[in-house]
């Protein structure tokens, strides 16, 4: 047998003095770095439904879908999240609009004998079109954007109604068949923006 190294030796006395290097993780939770990626937390009160975590999502981890929800009927944006996928990238983080719907905590051990604990799911409501009936977006997603913009919503109808329209500000009727005619009056309605754009140039040039 070949003697060991003078530097292997040493390492070995430094060990027996100064105890293991390695953590004894599980026994005690390890100190993680600061910034470290953990497993990614979601906080559905600061979620507003915008969908880009699924958009950015490497993985596949996070999936929008926009459907009937079976519980109420309405038409409902449904963000599934399954972490057993989840390769802590922190792209969800980095690209959530909001910057507190979904982050990163320390928390990285998430082993489990059933997979199913990785996955949950919330619905938020969506806003659709009044002429065609399209997704516009999530209605909390609206009221995000009425905000972030302030006064500027103003020269926005589908903006401005949304976001008064949930205030019980506006007393109007609500719906337009598609294929009627986009008379001036429907300015002064919640439009996708095709329905929109096909509202102004109706209206600047007369139907085609
Ligand atoms: S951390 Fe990365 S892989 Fe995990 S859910 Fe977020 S974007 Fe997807
Ligand atoms: S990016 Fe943020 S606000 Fe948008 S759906 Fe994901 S968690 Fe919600």
């Amino acid at each position: 047998m070949r003697k060991p190294k003078l530097r292997e030796l040493k390492e070995a006395v430094t060990a027996l003095i100064k105890g293991p290097y390695t953590s004894k993780f599980p026994a005690v939770p390890p100190t993680v770095p600061e910034h470290f990626r953990g497993a990614p937390t979601y906080e559905p009160d600061e979620c507003v439904g915008c969908g880009a975590c699924g958009e950015v999502c490497p993985a596949g981890a996070i999936t929008i879908t926009d459907m009937v929800s079976e519980d109420t009927g309405e038409m409902v944006r449904h963000i599934e999240r399954n972490w057993g996928q989840c390769i802590f990238c922190s792209q969800c983080y980095v690209y959530c609009i909001t910057g507190k719907g979904i982050y990163l905590d320390e928390d990285f051990e998430k082993s489990t004998m059933d997979r199913g604990d990785f996955l949950d799911a919330h619905d938020k409501e969506l806003l659709l079109c009044e002429r065609c009936g399209a997704v516009i977006s999530a209605k909390e997603h609206i009221h995000w954007i009425a905000d972030q913009v302030g006064e500027l919503s103003y020269a926005n109808p589908t903006l401005m109604l949304a976001r008064h329209g949930e205030l019980n500000q506006v007393d109007r009727d609500e719906g337009v068949d598609e294929g009627k005619r986009l008379e001036r009056d429907n300015y002064m309605r919640i439009l996708c923006p095709n329905c929109r754009a096909a509202y102004i140039l109706t209206d600047e040039w007369g139907e085609s």
